[in-house]
């Protein structure tokens, strides 16, 4: 679905992304790995151009979104919508409750009666399992409530693929484990994923490939037994032990 090759990206003259070739494959789920200042977030916002890539090619679904250096998609709020994103903290709007929040996205993006979002952000609140919790603000959530809210509201933009930048990494145990649940749950019915994240185990089991970046490239990447079960590369060992 998405083809990202030959990406380079720099801030302030230095390079933090180098010559990135990557593919997200329609149902596939791809994990990144990498120690901090890698440039994943970098990478995954390149795709949605919430990061302008000094130089890539990237495609979504076969169209072209960069080319060289410029951004050639069409629509912009229309890419966004297509190419979904939950980050570490959950950016809900704070005056909206549950629902609200999971409705205006719908509104804002897409040409949907209210009816008909309303109707949508029910089922999704549901699948994501706070429900009980629609008419709740952010504020009187818990931190996985909220997450979940988050991923409903991006799945009712009906994306092409979701990113999820580390997307458990700012909640407690529980949390992370209602979240992970919800995201094993898109995995079964097939959503495209690419996954930010430091739950190796939980890479290990949900990901089609692993990625593992560092310094700006991508420096080994495979099914998660060969990346993390026999890992060719001293920086990926490296990593990988200090999680042991
Ligand atoms: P982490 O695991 O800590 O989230 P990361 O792999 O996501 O790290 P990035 O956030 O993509 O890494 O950052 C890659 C490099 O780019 C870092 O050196 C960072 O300081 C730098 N960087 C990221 N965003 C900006 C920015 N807006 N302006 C300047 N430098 C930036
Ligand atoms: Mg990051």
């Amino acid at each position: 679905v998405v083809r990202i090759s030959g990406l380079s990206k720099s801030f302030d003259g230095r390079l933090v992304l180098d010559d990135i070739d990557l593919e997200i494959r329609a149902g596939e789920i791809v994990s990144l790995l990498g120690s901090s200042g890698g440039g994943k977030s970098t990478l995954l916002r390149c795709v949605n151009l919430l990061e302008r890539p000094d130089r890539a090619t990237i495609e979504l679904a076969g169209e072209p979104v960069f080319s060289g250096d410029r951004a050639v998609y069409r629509d912009l709020a229309e890419l966004r919508q297509r190419v979904g994103m939950v980050f570490q903290r959950f950016h809900l709007f704070p005056h909206l409750t549950a629902i609200e929040n999971v409705v205006l996205a719908q509104m804002k993006a897409a040409k949907v009666s209210e009816d008909q979002a309303l109707e949508t952000a029910v089922q999704l609140l549901r699948r994501v399992g706070v429900d009980h919790r629609a008419l709740a603000f952010p504020e009187q959530m818990s931190g996985g409530e909220q997450q979940r809210v988050a991923i409903a509201r991006a799945l009712a933009l009906r994306p092409a693929v979701l990113l999820f930048d580390e997307p458990t990494s700012a909640l407690d145990p529980e949390s992370t484990r209602e979240v992970l649940r919800v995201i094993r749950g898109l995995a079964e019915y097939g959503m495209t994923m690419a996954i930010v994240t430091h739950e190796v185990p939980f890479a290990r089991e949900i990901s089609d490939r692993i990625a593992f970046l560092d310094g700006g490239r991508i420096i080994e990447q495979g099914t998660p037994e060969e990346v993390l079960d026999d890992p060719q590369e001293a920086r990926t060992q490296a990593f990988l032990a200090s999680y042991e």
